[in-house]
């Protein structure tokens, strides 16, 4: 196994555990995944991360494929694999089921641009796909279809589903939606949100693009 294939097992199991510990994917709930050469690392099926190890970490090419003697791929291969054949900038994928994103995703609610961050999900909302079973091809056609262009959206009775450049890109997306979505639902009860307009987001675009942050 070569160094960076380690790492990238490694990441993998910190990753996975990171997000059972901060309550985003209860039991063995949520997947994770990063490219790897022509296919990609992902947990295995149904097991805790606390138990995870690296030799777990499956590894498949873009149809689902398995060398001999792994462990069984999440469920959700096939929209990991979707997304890595449809957005070649995606190194890491985040699937999970955090609790106020699950919540507006079981009220087929998507979060418009209630809050400037929406933006820093790659678009002017968050938008939910329709619902298909966990673990289908049809729920994999619904996300490519609503997540076009962005980094993230809502899965219709089910959660949420976040890319990035690598895996800290990919959890940090699927943290803003958890938290823009307790937001939108905080906003909600009180009498709705205030939305900024196209115009607002374009320019907070603008600024992100100018380059937000320490220099370089
Ligand atoms: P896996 O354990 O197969 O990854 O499934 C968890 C899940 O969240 C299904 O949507
Ligand atoms: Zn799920």
């Amino acid at each position: 196994m070569s160094d960076t294939e380690a790492e990238l097992r490694q990441a993998i199991v910190s990753a996975a555990r990171h997000m059972e510990r901060s309550g985003h994917s209860p039991g063995t709930s949520g997947n994770v995944s990063t490219r790897h050469g022509d296919g990609f690392f992902i947990t295995p099926t149904g097991l805790p991360p606390a138990d995870l190890t690296a030799a777990d970490v499956v590894v498949l090419d873009l149809e689902g494929n398995a060398g001999a003697g792994q462990r069984a791929p999440s469920s959700e291969w096939p929209m990991h694999a979707a997304l890595y054949a449809a957005r070649p900038k995606a190194g890491a994928v985040v699937h999970c089921h955090s609790r106020f994103a699950t919540i507006l995703a079981c009220a087929h609610r998507s979060i418009p641009s209630l809050h400037y961050m929406v933006a820093a999900t790659g678009g002017f909302d968050v938008p939910c796909a329709p619902y298909a079973t966990f673990g289908t091809r049809a729920l994999s056609d619904r996300v490519l279809e609503t997540i076009g262009h962005r980094n993230g959206c809502l899965l219709a009775n089910h959660g949420q589903i976040a890319l990035g450049k690598d895996l800290s890109a990919a959890v940090r997306t699927a943290e803003e939606i958890e938290r823009l979505a307790e937001t939108h639902w905080g906003a909600l009860a009180i009498g709705g949100p205030v939305l900024l307009t196209d115009e607002e987001m374009k320019d907070v675009v603008e600024r992100f693009l100018g380059g937000y942050g320490q220099p370089g």
